[in-house]
């Protein structure tokens, strides 16, 4: 069997490696190009690592990676609201790690080419199509390649959704605007706990700060906003947007202000969106896998380990399925789907506690000592974190 694969992030250089453990050759089209340097940090949990190790490709991308074992919560005093434990770590030790995303796609895409995977940058795919013979896809400069199945891994906007169900949904905005960046060599004087992102329910803002091993410390911004456009985005410069993340951090307790003041800006004002359900996975050769089937709020933290999951799942269906794609396709959907759209889920409702009203901040603190120590706790998210794939 032959797969095209659309989409080279995080899900497209995964899934081509495990379709390529079982055997199956695919070719991978990614529209930017190599040295692309899109986005900002992620973490992956112990349930993404175990998929990126179930392909051996856990050894070759683990240097990359920040540990960060646990969250801290502090509010806009700086009172401590809660911790939570990243999950149980791999057998070996290793807790989650927070990697830069632009990185860690790069590596993952040189660890498929190394395996001898076809991968294929500024190729944009424009369409794609499933008949009895197979499936194609139409690329932007009007040519066509085919294969027997076609796996969109193309993000929150996918092609191959919309040639799976042109009826079907798109991304959801959930009020937040997303930054990220990294202030070199701030890491001593901010004072934050080694591998732990420190998170602040601050009174304008949401902020996060992890400090790396090098000394320096990576943080990101969620700020309650309207959808901004793309035009007024354009026009912002980074200096421009420095000042007023400061100016969002200034009345909170903590280095967010001074630390941000003094760093590179790596994302800017990115409107978030999540995916809410999607009805159907696959069509005849076609299926969706990763952020394309089920984007969740970043606030989740499990986009990239849920598609890491996923390309692991896929492969075992195709290999061990019977019957045809559409088959083995559906078995993949009864394995993934209730796991899926509970993350996006419990993503979409701590999203919604960085947007809280004025009259809500209020209560917020002692509300969310109360979420921390009775809710959202270590036992109610081991389903996620401590959650296994194997191939
Ligand atoms: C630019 C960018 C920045 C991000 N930054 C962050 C971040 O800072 N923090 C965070 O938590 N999450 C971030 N994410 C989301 C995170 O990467 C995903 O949740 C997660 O990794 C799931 O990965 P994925 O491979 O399914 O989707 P994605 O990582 O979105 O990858 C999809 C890939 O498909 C490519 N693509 C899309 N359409 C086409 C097409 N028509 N033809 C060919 N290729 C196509 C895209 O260029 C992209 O490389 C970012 C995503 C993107 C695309």
């Amino acid at each position: 069997m032959q797969a095209i694969i659309v989409g080279g992030g995080i899900a497209g250089p995964a899934t081509a490696m495990a379709l390529h453990s079982v055997g199956i050759e695919s070719v991978i089209l990614e529209r930017s190009s190599a040295d692309r340097a899109a986005g900002s940090w992620f973490t992956i949990a112990p349930n993404g690592l175990a998929a990126l190790d179930a392909l051996d490709a856990l050894d070759p991308v683990r240097a990359l990676g920040v540990p960060t074992s646990r969250n801290i919560m502090l509010g806009a005093t700086g009172r401590e609201l809660g911790r939570l434990s990243l999950g149980r770590p791999l057998d070996d030790g290793t807790p989650a790690l927070s990697f830069r995303r632009p990185d860690l796609s790069a590596a993952l895409m040189g660890e498929a080419r190394s395996r001898g995977i076809d991968v294929r940058y500024t190729a944009s795919v424009r369409g794609a199509e499933t008949s009895d013979a197979g499936a194609s896809v139409t690329l932007a400069d009007g040519s066509r390649i085919e294969a027997d199945i076609v796996i969109g891994a193309d993000g929150i906007r996918s092609v191959v959704r919309s040639a799976i169900d042109p009826d079907g949904p798109h991304g959801r905005y959930v009020g937040l605007l997303n930054f990220g960046g990294i202030a070199p060599g701030a890491a001593a004087s901010a004072g934050f706990e080694p591998e732990a992102w420190t998170f602040v329910f601050g009174r304008k803002a949401f902020f996060g700060a992890l400090p790396t091993p090098q000394g320096d410390v990576v943080w990101f911004v969620n700020e309650p906003h309207a959808v901004i456009s793309p035009a007024e985005r354009a026009a912002t410069s980074d200096d421009q947007w420095r000042v007023h993340l400061a100016e969002l951090a200034r009345d909170d307790a903590g280095p967010f202000a001074a630390l941000i003041s003094s760093s590179t800006v790596e994302l800017a004002a990115d409107p978030t969106h999540d995916l809410p359900r999607v009805r159907k996975w696959h069509r005849g050769n076609l299926a969706i896998i990763g952020d394309a089937l089920h984007a969740p709020s970043p606030s989740s933290g499990q986009g990239a380990s849920m598609a890491l999951e996923d390309a692991v799942v896929l492969a075992s269906c195709l290999r061990d399925g019977r019957g045809t794609p559409t088959d083995r396709f559906a078995a993949f959907e009864s394995a993934r789907r209730k796991r899926v759209e509970r993350i996006v889920a419990d993503g979409a409702r701590s999203s919604s506690s960085k947007t809280a009203g004025p009259v809500a901040r209020v209560f917020q603190d002692a509300m969310l000592r109360w979420v921390f120590r009775h809710l959202v706790t270590e036992k109610s998210t081991a389903a996620t974190y401590d959650y296994r794939v194997a191939l």
